[in-house]
């Protein structure tokens, strides 16, 4: 059906998009404005486990939260962001953050095989053994290449875990941000911890994650453990990657949304002065009017162990090997008439955070896709190299160009 639409939509030299959950905010990524065909894959909904339960053949229309299920329904788990609607082929694409990155490394380096529709409607399988410069470039370099109509990948014997979640007083910033940073450093020790952070001026949400049971709280968590909450969300809880999967994923209101991405170094001093510099950007206007920072310590084990979890292929996206922490700042709107202000609301805060996260030499080039604005250049953050190698790969597997030409709009390589 997918190659069918393709050599249509070629044929009739057709603008096209390619969309899976949909959740990517950026213009056209995901859609077509009514100029064009939209291969909305929500029906690839096909979900099988091999007989041993460690590999998941998955359709591409499928969501995060219908892995999990079914990675959890046989003792094991999915590797998936942390919400369970987002689709689970955009995320992979781009990279996808997940709970247990130091053990199990990025989501894409879970995938073993890609099949892909080409732009010259064949199939192709991409995998550690065949077209294996695709299987690479697949992974970060997104809508780029091909449609993508089955995942084939490694479940993780990660299951029963530990977590809690808390809110702190946002004026408590100069307590809870460098707990964090300590946090974040006790990660490089223990890799089955990790930590995520929600941080905009009306509320601070922190989730912390152990990869296993824990009789007590786990050391890693002391520095943010010992401090007082506002609220305790989720109390303690020895549960599932799935429970945990489900309690991250409160409904979404229907908002505006705008998006981007900074990656820099650790640093508590830096931390307590970002946030200082949100609630200077002004008072919210609305309840869900506001800017969020989602603050994800990356641990220095990601890229090492995502290169062996997929048969000693790297990815695209030439993730540091040391620590370090990917930032989104999400702008959402409910009234398209603030939509201006929080426009430039975001762009603002990403040029103090550039600027001082340069300044102070904690900047790093990469971007994170997942999180990334339209407006930034995603596949040349990845270095010069891997830069090179995606252009390669989209001249030599789509020599005519369908991706770059036809499809509405993304992180393109043609445009980096
Ligand atoms: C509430 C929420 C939670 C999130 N949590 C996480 C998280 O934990 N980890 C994380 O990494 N990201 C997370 N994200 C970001 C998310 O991964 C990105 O927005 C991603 O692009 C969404 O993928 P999707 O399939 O839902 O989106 P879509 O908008 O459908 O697709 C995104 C892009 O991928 C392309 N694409 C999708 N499927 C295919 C395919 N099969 N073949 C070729 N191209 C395709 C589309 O053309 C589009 O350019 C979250 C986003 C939200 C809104």
């Amino acid at each position: 059906m997918v190659a069918k639409g393709i050599s249509i939509v070629t044929e009739a030299g057709s603008k096209f998009a390619v969309r899976n959950g949909g959740h990517n905010p950026n213009v056209n990524f995901a859609s077509v404005d009514g100029n064009g065909v939209l291969f909305d894959l929500s029906q690839m909904d096909t979900l099988t486990l091999s007989s041993d339960n460690t590999i998941m053949h998955i359709g591409t229309g499928n969501k995060g939260g219908d892995v999990q299920k079914m990675a959890d329904s046989v003792g094991r788990s999915g590797v998936t962001g942390v919400n369970t609607g987002v689709g689970i082929s955009g995320l992979t694409l781009g990279g996808g953050y997940t709970l247990f990155s130091q053990l199990n490394g990025l989501v894409t380096d879970n995938v073993v095989s890609f099949e892909v529709v080409l732009g010259d409607s064949s199939i192709v399988n991409a995998n550690a053994t065949s077209n294996t410069d695709l299987y690479k470039a697949l992974r970060g370099g997104g809508n780029n290449f091909g449609i993508v109509t089955r995942l084939d990948m490694k479940t993780s014997p990660i299951h029963n875990i530990w977590y809690t979640i808390m809110t702190f007083d946002p004026t408590d910033y100069e307590k809870f941000m460098p707990a964090l940073a300590q946090v974040q450093a006790n990660m490089e020790k223990d890799p089955k911890a990790n930590v995520y952070f929600l941080a905009s001026a009306q509320e601070v949400e922190c989730a912390l994650f152990y990869a296993e049971p824990a009789g007590a709280n786990p050391d890693a968590f002391a520095p943010l453990l010992n401090l007082t909450p506002l609220e305790v969300a989720a109390p303690p809880t020895n549960g599932t990657v799935y429970g945990l999967a489900q309690v991250m994923s409160v409904p979404e209101p229907a908002l505006g949304r705008m998006l981007s991405s900074i990656d820099q170094k650790p640093s508590a001093d830096f931390y307590v002065a970002m946030y200082k510099q949100l609630l200077a950007a002004g008072a919210p206007t609305g309840t869900k009017t506001d800017l969020t920072l989602a603050i994800k310590p990356m641990g220095s084990r990601v890229s090492s162990v995502g290169t062996k979890q997929a048969g000693g292929v790297p990815n695209s996206l030439n993730v540091p090997a040391f620590s370090h922490t990917w930032i989104s700042i999400l702008a959402q709107w409910q009234d398209d008439k603030d939509k201006d202000q929080m426009t430039k609301r975001l762009k603002d805060m990403n040029s103090w955070m550039t600027y001082n996260a340069r300044k102070s030499n904690l900047l790093l080039p990469t971007l994170f896709a997942n999180d990334a604005g339209a407006d930034q250049n995603v596949m040349a953050s990845y270095g010069a190299d891997s830069l090179a190698n995606l252009k390669a790969v989209s001249k030599k597997y789509d020599p005519a160009q369908v991706f770059q030409k036809l499809q509405a709009n993304g992180f393109l390589v043609s445009k980096a």
